[in-house]
């Protein structure tokens, strides 16, 4: 027997070990087969899958994290002069935008703010000062953003879209010498005002395929006959549409006469047109969910342009997707992860304050269980989002385009502000209803819609993107297996796919080999790095076994169902889920090293590691449940959880202490909501209630004393004793000092602002809507 073993493994070990004898008998075979069934792909789809860089994803991917690179990553950081314009000029520009006023007066901005913003740069934060603008690093820029969405969205967003994927961008990676010095100091000053069209009615999230064209044809332009491009568009949803001053386009560009060269079809092209262009219609608006800041539609028919309105010249007609989908990365890691997360926080600070300042059956709502269980929920992400918008922004500092990081990103930081924003109004009750100058958090939830639908809608991100572009991507062979396959001179192509097969074979098993035993040892046998915090060891050992579970069923899934795990979109959905929880994990663990293990702050750090490692078991537990196969389900169940679950949700213990921290103030509570914006004054909500507050927690000694007298038989009777004028009660029957009632009337004048909802006339928003129903000479008539 032994020697028919010893037999049968030199026999397989000359097959692999030899590669003549390997390609002879085993890869030629693989090679033919996988060349037919590789699907063709697009050039489009191409430029998508390949564009930008990997970075942390493709360790988690690799099933054996170098945690070391984990922790060597600087931790982001502001210069002094970014601080000085977070602290001041980012202030200021927060203190000039009223969001009621902005969204239920004005309709827009105030003129004042318009100008501020444009005065001081914010539309030029990627700009580099050569050009006149900030150059900011993308930490600051998310600083910035996240903090003036925790003001108002009209705001942040107006700041956000210049600075990300548009115009600016494109032309500092692709414009001309000629356009860039005509254009970034313009943009950087707020003189020009930049959107960027892409999306049209017939084509969202298949952005690719567009029907706006352009048509190479010779037209008159400045008075001379040149070649340019006749154009024809219809975009809808495009933001700052309705006010800019140059629009960038895409759209597919064709040349039926040949005139720039022989091919018909160039491909998509972006140019930037000057809003005023004859033809060229901007000026009508969107109200996405009223959120104030413009959206508009824009159209043009048979518009005449010459080529050099091309962003980069006629030499990048036909690069646009190209150039958007490399670009796309850097703006992606910043602009929803920032802005939610300011929602985020907004949403912890003024629930964790309200949660003390109302009392409901005696006691502060935030003491009672269930609520604790939202706050806790609500601490725990928003201390979550702010590690994942950190650690990405910090990508780009590196250099980095990380496609799929930027995709986690935005999709997991967008979901979780959804679940921090529904559990704020729940906590909140009819207050988070009831819209008008007072409510802190309504408009909020009305609008959080919309970072889920844009930049990549959220079901598409998370069905196609995360797994299947990850997949392509992180994987260390899959990519080179594909472009060996492909390529043209095939027996090069042959050796190179049999070199990476048979890497990517020792790989597999490796993978599952490892999951195996780190499933038999729950994790143990894997060494966790020694140079981190004690209480997060345990962590890292079970991050890698899962990492090494997740390659392995990544492999196991493409294996088995090939092009077709493309069309299953709810495995795929779910390997993309594991593979974001590592990510987010990682970020967490990140955060909590960079910030030089705040003691107070472990229990949001437990909470964030140990909701994703579960949620990652959960998505691990969907994938098996569902793989093809009962033999391959019973197989994948016994290799990578043979005694079933490896880890739980957050205890309740810690959900307890973060809403604990939540409801006072203190340095955890200011770390947490670092960013939100704080009036100086108790005239606005987010002021009224901090007073508030402090002033509860001041009361509730005396509270609490007034409760003891009133148990001994105090009050009884009275009907001045009850929830609203106790303290006036109180103090008339002598329970209190004078100085004690000064305390509880402090507490009651500011607790009963921020319990009250604002009322209007019967007539509110009639008077508005009667003017703008009229047209602008019916209105000059009146
Ligand atoms: C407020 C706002 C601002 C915007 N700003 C701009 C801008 O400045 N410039 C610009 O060009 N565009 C802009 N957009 C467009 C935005 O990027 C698109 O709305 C987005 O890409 C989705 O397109 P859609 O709304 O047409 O949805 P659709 O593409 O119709 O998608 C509908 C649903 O189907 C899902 N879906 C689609 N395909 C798949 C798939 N293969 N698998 C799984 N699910 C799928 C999507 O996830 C979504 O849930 C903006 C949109 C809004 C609402």
């Amino acid at each position: 027997m032994l020697s028919l073993i010893l037999v049968l493994a030199c026999a397989l070990g000359l097959v692999l070990g030899v590669p003549a004898i390997r390609r002879a008998l085993i890869t030629g075979r693989i090679f033919r087969v996988y060349r037919k069934v590789l699907p063709s792909m697009s050039e489009t789809e191409r430029d998508a899958l390949e564009a930008g860089t990997v970075w942390w994803e493709g360790e988690l991917f690799r099933g054996n994290p170098d945690w070391a690179k984990l922790h060597a990553y600087p931790a982001p950081k502001l210069t002094p002069e970014e601080q000085s314009f977070l602290d001041q000029e980012c202030n200021e520009a927060c203190r000039l935008v009223d969001d009621w006023k902005v969204s239920h007066e004005d309709y827009d901005m105030s003129a004042e703010a318009w100008q501020y913003i444009k005065d001081k740069g914010f539309l030029g934060m990627i700009i580099p000062k050569r050009y006149g603008g900030l150059e900011f690093s993308a930490f600051a820029h998310s600083q910035v953003v996240t903090r003036l969405s925790t003001r108002s969205s009209a705001l942040a967003v107006s700041v956000m879209v210049p600075n990300s994927l548009g115009p600016a961008e494109l032309l500092l990676h692709y414009g001309t010498e000629e356009q860039k010095n005509h254009y970034l100091p313009r943009l950087a000053k707020g003189l020009e005002i930049p959107a960027f069209a892409l999306t049209s009615p017939w084509a969202g999230s298949d952005a690719a395929s567009i029907p706006d064209v352009g048509i190479v044809c010779k037209g008159m332009w400045q008075g001379k006959e040149v070649v340019g491009m006749r154009v024809t568009w219809d975009k809808r949803y495009i933001t700052l549409g309705p006010i800019c001053t140059i629009l960038g386009l895409a759209f597919h560009l064709y040349d039926p006469d040949g005139l720039l060269g022989d091919k018909k079809h160039i491909g998509i092209t972006c140019a930037l047109v000057p809003w005023d262009t004859p033809g060229v219609e901007t000026r009508r608006r969107l109200f996405p969910l009223n959120a104030m800041f413009m959206n508009g539609p824009t159209r043009g028919k048979d518009v005449f342009m010459p080529l050099d309105f091309i962003i980069g010249g006629q030499a990048m007609a036909g690069h646009g997707w190209r150039m958007l989908m490399e670009c796309l990365a850097a703006g992606r890691s910043i602009s929803l992860p920032s802005s939610n997360t300011g929602m985020s926080q907004v949403t912890a600070r003024t629930v964790g304050a309200y949660a003390r300042v109302r009392s409901q059956f005696k006691m502060a709502i935030g003491r009672f269980e269930g609520v604790e269980e939202a706050l806790g929920r609500i601490g725990g992400n928003t201390w979550l989002n702010d590690a994942v918008r950190r650690m990405t922004a910090g990508a780009i500092d590196l250099g980095e385009k990380p496609s799929v990081v930027s995709a986690i990103a935005k999709y997991h930081v967008t979901e979780r502000a959804r679940q921090i924003v529904n559990d704020g109004m729940d906590v909140i009750g009819g207050k988070g209803i009831c819209l008008g100058p007072s409510n802190f958090l309504g408009r909020a939830y009305q609008q959080i819609p919309i970072g889920i639908t844009v930049e990549g809608a959220n079901i598409l991100t998370r069905s196609l993107i995360l797994f299947g572009q990850g997949a392509i991507r992180c994987h260390p062979f899959v990519l080179r297996e594909m472009h060996a396959a492909k390529n043209p001179n095939v027996a090069q192509g042959f050796v190179d796919f049999d070199q990476a097969l048979f890497a990517h074979v020792k790989f597999v098993i490796g993978n599952g080999a490892r999951a195996f035993v780190g499933g038999l040892t729950g994790a143990s046998v894997f060494a966790a790095p020694s140079n981190v915090a004690p209480e997060t060891r345990r962590y890292y050992q079970q991050m890698t076994r899962f990492s090494a579970a997740f390659a392995f069923l990544a492999d196991v899934s493409m294996l088995t169902l090939g092009g077709a795990l493309k069309r299953r979109e709810k495995l795929s959905a779910r390997l993309g889920d594991i593979l974001a929880m590592l990510y987010l994990a990682s970020a967490a663990l990140k955060r909590y090293e960079d910030e030089g293990r705040q003691a107070a702050d472990a229990p949001f750090m437990h909470w964030a590691v140990q909701d994703s490692l579960f949620k990652a078991q959960q998505a691990f537990d969907g994938v098996i449940a569902n793989f093809p196969g009962a033999a391959m389900r019973k197989l994948l169940r016994r290799v990578l959880f043979p005694f079933g679950a490896a880890c739980t949700a957050p205890a309740d213990r810690l959900g307890r202490d973060i809403a604990k921290a939540m409801i006072e103030p203190s340095a955890t509570r200011d770390r947490l909501t670092a960013l939100v914006h704080l009036p100086q004054n108790e005239h606005e909500p987010v002021g009224t209630l901090e007073a508030a507050l402090s002033a509860t927690i001041d009361a509730e000694p005396i509270d609490a004393k007034i409760r003891t007298a009133m148990k001994g038989g105090a009050l009884r009777d009275n009907p001045d004793a009850n929830v609203r004028d106790l303290a006036e009660a109180a103090f008339a029957a002598g329970l209190v000092t004078a100085a004690e009632h000064a305390v509880l009337r402090r507490r009651d004048a500011l607790r009963d602002v921020v319990v009250h909802v604002d009322d209007f006339p019967m007539d509110f928003g009639q008077a508005q809507q009667a003017e703008s129903a009229l047209t602008p000479l019916q209105r000059a008539a009146a």
